[in-house]
């Protein structure tokens, strides 16, 4: 008994680490609560496009675990942030892409508070609007 409260225990633990904020759009999306059409989807990390694009080409790159913002990054999530920055050059070699950019929005920038990075191309990239 007191073997199973401590497994419970940890496992709430873990999922308060790694799990989904019940009202988070991009945890609904990584979970397939919401349907979207996955670009690319490896163990860590999905991309998609995004519902309001800037540009030709407005993917957003997002890890599968809950992680908050660009300045809430803890070393345990380093091999999220590599994967990030694999499926990128992936998207960018895939769409033979010659100039692209790579963004994160922070702060009042920000308005899905799920880690996302923002992949940018095509013939007017409007860095305002994002
Ligand atoms: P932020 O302003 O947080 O950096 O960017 C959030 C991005 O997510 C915005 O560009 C917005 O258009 C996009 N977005 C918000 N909700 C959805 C959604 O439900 N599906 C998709 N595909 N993109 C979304
Ligand atoms: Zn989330």
């Amino acid at each position: 008994m007191i073997r199973r409260v401590k497994f419970l225990a940890k496992e709430a633990q873990l999922r308060v680490k790694y799990m989904t904020s019940k009202d988070c759009i991009f945890c609904k999306i990584v979970s397939g609560e919401m349907k979207t059409n996955f670009i690319v989807e490896t163990d860590k990390v999905v991309a998609f496009n995004d519902i309001n694009p800037v540009s030709d080409v407005h993917i957003l790159i997002v890890p599968k675990k809950h992680i908050e913002s660009a300045v809430e990054i803890s070393d345990s999530d380093a091999s999220d942030l590599v994967e990030m920055h694999r499926v990128a050059k992936k998207l960018v070699e895939d769409n033979k892409l010659e100039a692209f950019r790579l963004a994160y929005n922070g702060g009042r920038f920000q308005h899905v508070g799920h880690l996302h990075m923002h992949l940018l191309a095509g013939q007017k990239v409007d860095w305002k609007k994002l």
